[in-house]
């Protein structure tokens, strides 16, 4: 199509010409593999009718109008995400907590209630407590496997928000089952499927409305770059996509398009991750030091059953918990003898991590008192042997 608005150059002096020269280079050959990276705050449309056209269509349609509303580097991880959790249509958001804190903002109204499971990722549980109740939006707990969910439902009960396998200790829930409680109740089941990527758990097709993911961790998988998904059902879709653009809900197109990299090797990062946790796991097990491995995957974990169930593998994941009274010096030897594990919050990268848990304090409804220090690791891809040695090492250094 011709474009009306390209007056004849020769006409223009050259301080105009540099606005407008080099915008639409013509080529022969064929494409490139990847979608192209496409930044854009204003939009140009070609005459009045139609950018009068795109504003009435963009409430129900996904139209490139603003760069707040995303462009086509967005859109199409936008569908890339989308394909991966079975969902109907996805939004992006600059982190995964702003992913979830919109979420609830999205389907909760003052008088609402939310019950949320005892294993969220500690900043939503924060989040929740400091600034939904001030609105008038009540939050409370139930337990990490969902086991008392029906007692704890009340009746302005809007949303149930599980997390499942929980932060941590990996506890799972009968999704399933939650998803038939809150249906039957009249509120919706939304899941943060951090841990599953949309690869080894699908919370949309065991019945959850909307799933939340930090694709800051696997999706992206290189610790580079901060983003959150919210995938939800056809049903489910419009509150989200209304309140994201009054809410000018947006990320950087350079972003999307490191997510969308990321995300082409997602399968076969987790595959490695998948092994070498394992490995490590089982070295750990084997340990003395160790009291317990925290991993669904492992037949001792609460949550195997379901974990078999319901999920297509584990990933790099695994906790381990230490005798109860070993001296907090001692863990600090312990995390300070290792050199390849590194120290820092996060997961998902193809590196190893070591954080330190404080489960007392981030759970409400379950007692993690009577258990000793648990550290989360996360497995990357560099050679298990190695990872095991360095562990060693900082047993060697916790033994003093
Ligand atoms: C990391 C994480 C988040 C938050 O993601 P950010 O991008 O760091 O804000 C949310 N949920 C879970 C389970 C996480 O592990």
């Amino acid at each position: 199509m011709t474009d009306p608005r390209r007056p004849d150059p020769d006409t223009l002096s050259v301080q105009t010409r540099l606005t407008r020269s080099g915008k639409s280079p013509a080529y022969a050959g064929g494409s490139a593999v990847n979608p192209p990276l496409v930044r854009a705050s204003t939009v140009l449309f070609r005459d009045t009718a139609e950018q009068r056209e795109m504003r009435e269509r963009r409430g129900s349609e996904r139209i490139f109008s603003y760069g707040a509303r995303g462009t086509p580097t967005s859109f199409a991880l936008e569908d890339a995400v989308s394909e991966l959790e079975g969902a109907y249509r996805t939004r992006l958001f600059p982190t995964g907590l702003a992913a979830i804190g919109m979420m609830l903002l999205c389907y909760l109204k003052p008088g609402d209630h939310v019950l949320m499971s005892d294993s969220v990722y500690e900043p939503a549980r924060k989040l929740s407590e400091a600034f939904l109740a001030p609105y008038g939006i009540e939050c409370s707990f139930m337990a990490a496997d969902g086991s008392d969910a029906a007692a704890k439902l009340r009746p302005n009960t809007r949303l149930v928000y599980a997390e499942c396998p929980g932060s941590l200790v990996y506890e799972m829930c009968d999704l399933p089952a939650l998803a038939a409680l809150a249906h039957g109740h009249g509120a919706l089941l939304a899941a943060d499927n951090t841990w599953g990527s949309g690869l080894q758990y699908r919370p949309l097709a065991l019945g959850a409305d909307i799933s939340v993911m930090a694709a800051t961790k696997y999706l992206s998988g290189h610790s580079d770059v901060m983003m959150g998904t919210v995938a939800t059902t056809k049903a489910c879709w419009q509150p989200l996509a209304e309140r994201c653009d009054a809410f000018g809900m947006t990320v950087s197109p350079d972003d999307a398009w490191l997510v969308l990299r990321g995300m082409r090797t997602l399968s076969a990062r987790l595959q490695l991750h998948q092994r070498h946790a394992l490995e490590v796991a089982r070295w750990l097990q084997a340990r003395p030091e160790v009291t317990a491995v925290y991993c669904p995957a492992l037949p001792e974990h609460p949550g195997h059953a379901l974990w078999q169930r319901d999920c297509r593998g584990t990933n790099g994941l695994l906790s381990f918990e230490l005798a109860q009274g070993t001296a907090p010096a001692a863990v600090d030897r312990f995390v300070d003898g290792l050199r390849l594990f590194g120290l820092g919050a996060s997961w998902g990268g193809y590196e190893s991590l070591v954080t330190p848990t404080n489960l007392r304090a981030a759970r409400s409804v379950t007692d993690w008192s009577a258990h000793g220090p648990i550290l989360r690791l996360h497995i990357g891809l560099e050679d298990p042997a190695d990872l095991t040695a360095d562990l060693d090492g900082g047993f060697a250094a916790m033994a003093g």
